[in-house]
């Protein structure tokens, strides 16, 4: 067991980790501690309450140095105020004994005030991401000296759509700075985002336990595609008395809405859903809904269910099947809750059978297999994500290049007359606009990708 003492500290560090009464790293602290003292890119898969806060910031405070100058070095996104108070506040306490300027800013309050509050020079600013940018582009706030971006809970960011303020605050980042990501949840969109901006990140994560809970049982079934997943749905559900509290999960809430809409013909009265695109009011009305029994079925995404503690959910259905097998974990772990007996079920297509295998390989077990009931009708009907995009090669029918092509039936204009004079409109359009900058070579991340 390892104590602060291996992380090699400093002094006024060692002793406000004593005030707090901490004597031992957590694990994501010790994982991440040489990691992000490197100075290499980072991406840590850890929740909250795992102590992940001080996993960034103990190796980024034993490393910055005194300074008086105005301009900030370290920026800390998250994405809520609520993150931006708490975040400040462990900040502060970890550096009680540092003299260190460290500043909160969010949106929805005055930014004159803010605006002072920066003025007065700092080192560590914590911020939502549009306030942030807010400042930054009034000129108040001076990105040119920061060394160290730490995103914190992006899966929940990128959820609630603040892609778009990311890359606009990268846009005006330098170019040379650390990135440090923390994420509860690997998403695809937290995927992409580390694959187009970190340079060969290197990842850290407090071991997802593969071995489910003894009371989860579980079960798989194969099935083709969207609309039979939804009529195998729909058949076993109708035992409302097995299914007396079912939590179903798909990866994104475009899937939520659609699936919600298709259960809504049969199950009305039953059903709510959660996901990012839904008011936070309609969110919490839903869980209440659901906790408290008047709906029997929640429909959620995977980063709105993070954390959900609900009891008796007696079963969890995976529509879909995640890619990132630690998905799978957080979702059936919300039921067999306190000594109960909880039913877990994955539907797989062929093409969802490779993220199958690698959930298989984590809990290092199979699932067992159920075959589809005979009265389930196996649509042929594809949802659009399912359509194959055929490519056209060597149709006859089709015109060379180098056909000739007849003369069309009427003249054009002299107006609409148009010269070619070589060069596409993409070159045009990167010539008028600014190229967007990504860092690094993608395919050296790819190649590097863990
Ligand atoms: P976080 O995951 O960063 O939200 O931290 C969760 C809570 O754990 C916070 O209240 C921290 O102050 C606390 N904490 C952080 N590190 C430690 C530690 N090494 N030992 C005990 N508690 C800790």
């Amino acid at each position: 067991m390892s104590t602060f003492q291996d992380l090699n500290l400093n002094t006024p560090l060692y002793n406000a980790l004593s005030d707090l009464g901490f004597t031992q790293p957590t694990p994501i602290q010790q994982e991440a501690f040489n990691v992000v003292a490197s100075g290499k890119d980072v991406v840590g898969i850890a929740q909250t309450g795992t102590g992940k806060t001080f996993a960034y910031m103990l190796p980024i405070l034993k490393n910055l140095k005194f300074s008086t100058q105005e301009n900030p070095r370290v920026l800390v996104l998250v994405p809520t105020r609520e993150l931006v108070v708490q975040v400040v506040d462990e900040i502060e306490k970890l550096s009680k004994y540092i003299n260190l300027r460290v500043l909160g800013v969010y949106g929805g309050v005055n930014i004159n005030t803010q605006k002072q509050a920066v003025a007065q020079g700092l080192d560590i600013i914590v911020a939502t991401p549009g306030r942030v940018y807010d400042l930054a582009v009034s000129r108040v706030l001076q990105f040119k000296s920061i060394q160290k971006v730490v995103i914190d809970e992006v899966d929940v960011m990128l959820d609630l759509g603040f892609r778009h303020q990311l890359l606009n605050i990268f846009d005006i980042l330098p170019e040379k700075r650390q990135n440090i990501m923390f994420s509860a949840t690997m998403t695809q969109d937290v995927d992409d985002l580390i694959y187009d901006f970190f340079i060969a990140p290197e990842r850290v994560s407090i071991a997802v336990s593969g071995t489910p809970l003894e009371n989860i049982s579980q079960t798989k079934y194969t099935v083709p595609n969207f609309y039979t997943k939804l009529n195998l749905l729909n058949h076993l559900l109708r035992d409302t008395e097995k299914y007396n509290k079912v939590l179903i999960f798909v990866a994104h809430k475009k899937m939520a809405d659609r699936l919600f809409e298709a259960l809504d013909e049969i199950f009305h009265d039953e059903l709510c859903v959660i996901h990012s695109n839904k008011t936070q009011n309609y969110r919490l009305r839903s869980i209440e809904q659901f906790r408290e029994g008047f709906n029997r079925i929640l429909v959620a995404t995977d980063v709105m269910a993070r954390g959900l503690d609900i009891d008796n959910v007696s079963h969890v259905f995976n529509f879909d099947t995640p890619d990132f097998p630690e998905n799978y974990m957080h979702r059936i772990g919300r039921t067999g809750r306190a000594e109960r007996e909880g039913q877990a079920i994955i539907f797989s297509t062929v093409k969802e059978q490779e993220s199958l295998d690698k959930i298989e390989a984590l809990m290092q077990m199979e699932i067992p297999f159920l075959e589809i009931p005979e009265d389930v009708v196996i649509s042929t009907e594809l949802i659009e994500e399912e359509r194959e995009v055929i490519k056209e090669r060597n149709n006859p029918l089709r015109l060379k290049k180098s056909d000739e092509v007849g003369a069309a039936f009427h003249e054009k204009s002299e107006k609409n007359q148009q010269e070619n004079k070589g060069g596409s409109y993409k070159f045009k359009i990167a010539a008028k606009y600014k190229k967007p900058k990504t860092r690094g070579d993608k395919n050296y991340n790819k190649r590097n990708k863990k």
